[in-house]
């Protein structure tokens, strides 16, 4: 599914470059997929100007004129996708369809058409993302009720509050811990792994059982491991298997690989219905003071990642597909995202 990184990539390369066009017309392939509250309808997208696009977890939002706000979850296989009218196209999301395939795909369930030609692309293969309009006014009270918990690239996400977290779920295995949406947002079954790893920590370590200096290991290594994808690549996964070997995943969906850092076989459990990877040598089942050929963690942040202003660096971003019409995706390192995560 695509996790924070992917969805941060999304609003990044995709949602916000069409601040200020204007949507002329929608095709809706999927019905079912298109959710809007009572009263509105999906032709009251036309004649809106997009003003503004955010994320929160896993969601994406894109705040139109006259006050409404869209909001995209892309569940497991939800793409997004922008052609220019010179054919030109930039994407994101799950692999498949390829960046380069012709769109529409089969699976694409919604298509908008903007004022300077170009079209976006909702593509999803399970059929189990969807697309939410509703009252701008409406949105936090929606995200309320979802419950969402701290946002890990935001500055509120401190060493102490993360303390506070684990301290509130003593007996929950980490995983689970990492994965329950209502304690950080938007980390899901990649980078949950990755962070344990990075971290030294054992899947089933209960929260309770991190004494304060892995917690703020673990604190560090969830920055980190979020952070770095979004500016250097997402995970690379397709069919629950990490591609190539220099990029994200590091130990999830290589179960029989060599460690990274000790060479050990990374083995595969699965835990709560998902799979999860770990390396039993550098990831014991008791606390560390620190895994074995452990590389020191970098220094915290000096501030958070900011996602306010768009492409601030100047880093190439691998993130996404960038095709020519039908000649295929141009990729470079990390070009494909996370698929499925098993
Ligand atoms: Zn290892």
């Amino acid at each position: 599914m695509p996790e924070l990184p992917e969805v941060e990539t999304m609003l990044r390369d995709v949602a916000r470059p069409l601040i200020g066009r204007t949507i002329v017309a929608i095709d809706l392939r999927l019905p079912k997929a298109f959710r809007p509250a009572g009263g509105l309808r999906p032709a009251d997208l036309v004649g809106r100007t997009i003003v503004h696009a955010y994320r929160r977890a896993k969601m994406l939002a894109v705040d139109l004129s006259g006050d409404l706000t869209l909001l995209l979850h892309m569940r497991l296989t939800g793409q997004l996708a922008v052609e220019r009218p010179d054919g030109s196209r930039v994407a994101a999301g799950h692999p498949v369809p390829a960046f380069g395939a012709p769109l529409p795909h089969r699976s694409t369930h919604l298509i908008l058409t903007l004022d300077d030609g170009s079209r976006l692309f909702f593509t999803d293969l399970r059929q189990l993302g969807f697309l939410l309009l509703m009252p701008a006014a409406e949105v936090p009270g929606f995200f309320r009720r979802q419950g969402y918990g701290v946002e890990p690239l935001r500055p509120e996400f401190t060493t102490e509050a993360f303390q506070e977290l684990l301290r509130r779920r003593p007996r929950t295995k980490m995983k689970p811990f990492l994965l329950d949406q209502s304690l950080v947002a938007g980390v899901g079954n990649i980078y949950a792994d990755e962070a344990l790893w990075l971290a030294g920590i054992h899947p089933l370590r209960e929260a309770g059982s991190l004494p304060d200096a892995e917690a703020r290991r673990l604190h560090h290594a969830i920055v980190d491991v979020l952070s770095d994808a979004v500016k250097y690549g997402v995970a690379q996964v397709l069919g629950g298997k990490a591609l190539g070997r220099h990029v994200l995943p590091r130990v999830h969906g290589r179960a029989g690989e060599p460690c990274f850092r000790c060479g050990t076989p990374i083995e595969r459990i699965t835990l709560g219905g998902r799979s999860t990877y770990f390396c039993p040598a550098c990831q014991p089942l008791r606390a560390t003071e620190a895994p074995r050929g452990m590389p020191p963690l970098p220094p915290p942040l000096p501030t958070p990642v900011s996602h306010q202003g768009g492409r601030g660096e100047n880093i190439p971003s691998p993130l996404v597909g960038e095709g020519q019409g039908r000649g295929g995706p141009r990729r470079g390192r990390g070009s494909r995202p996370a698929g499925s995560s098993g």
